[in-house]
């Protein structure tokens, strides 16, 4: 059986973020992808319409069935929804400290919409910083988390914080030719790559990202390997993204 990563992860009706984003990125990274799902979501690729958070009791009950049954070598987090899933996770974790963990800090959709109170999501992940392997927050999500807006007094915040290691993801920044990705271990820049900026906006990116990192994890990668194979790969599945509507983010194209 191939290593497994356990997702805790949203459903997106649109098959491009959330759970079908992770599914499809550990399963192309070589690894095998089981699902604890934490929401709902009602939306398309343009906008958010909605969610309903799984109860933190069925949520670990969806966990805690797989764990004796599948090689789980590392859990990836994506949207958590509430500080009770976030609870709920840090408990399963701190119960499994060998698992590695990926945690992506999910705090609204790319389209803007909201995949959970903000504030009260921020604090509630103070509680999983210091127990992830490494921490995969756009730049909008650094300063979120950490109140600061420099990006390197924040990235050394979210150190101070607890984290081990932090990926910052520069899509968000003002660079209109390229994308600064940055890594980060135990405080100090390890590895930066820039990589030409692509046209219009991506839905299910980050959540890709971290997935192909968790899938390159479980199969044995140093964390600066796994971080280089999952930016190439994920710079293949944007370019040939496929666009659903007008006004539509696209859809990347993992297969
Ligand atoms: N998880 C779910 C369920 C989502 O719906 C979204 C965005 O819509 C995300 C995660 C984050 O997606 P992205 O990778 O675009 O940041």
């Amino acid at each position: 059986m191939r290593p497994t990563v356990l997702c805790f992860s949203g459903l997106d009706p649109s098959g491009g973020a959330g759970l079908q984003a992770d599914i499809e990125a550990i399963g192309q990274s070589g690894a095998h992808a089981a699902i604890a799902c934490t929401a709902l979501t009602i939306q398309n690729s343009q906008q958010v319409f909605g969610f309903e958070a799984t109860p933190k009791a069925l949520l670990l009950a969806q966990a805690n069935a797989v764990i004796n049954d599948l090689p789980i070598r590392c859990v990836k987090s994506g949207m958590l929804g509430t500080t009770d899933n976030i609870a709920a996770l840090a408990e399963f974790l701190q119960q499994h400290p060998d698992y590695q963990y990926v945690l992506d800090p999910v705090l609204v959709a790319n389209s803007g919409g909201s995949l959970g109170n903000q504030a009260t999501l921020v604090k509630a992940f103070a509680e999983l910083i210091p127990l992830a392997s490494i921490i995969t927050p756009n730049t909008v999500e650094l300063r979120a988390l950490t109140g600061e807006n420099d990006l390197d007094l924040a990235t050394q915040k979210l150190f101070a914080m607890g984290a081990k290691a932090v990926l910052v993801k520069g899509g968000h920044e003002d660079t209109p030719e390229y994308i600064r990705n940055a890594l980060y271990i135990q405080g100090e820049l390890i590895s930066e790559t820039r990589c030409p900026r692509l046209a219009g906006e991506y839905h299910g990116s980050g959540c890709s990202l971290a997935s192909f990192i968790a899938g390159r994890l479980a199969q044995g990668d140093a964390l600066k390997t796994a971080v280089q194979h999952a930016e190439t790969w994920l710079f293949g599945v944007l370019k040939n993204a496929e666009s659903p509507v007008e006004g539509g983010q696209k859809i990347p194209k993992r297969f």
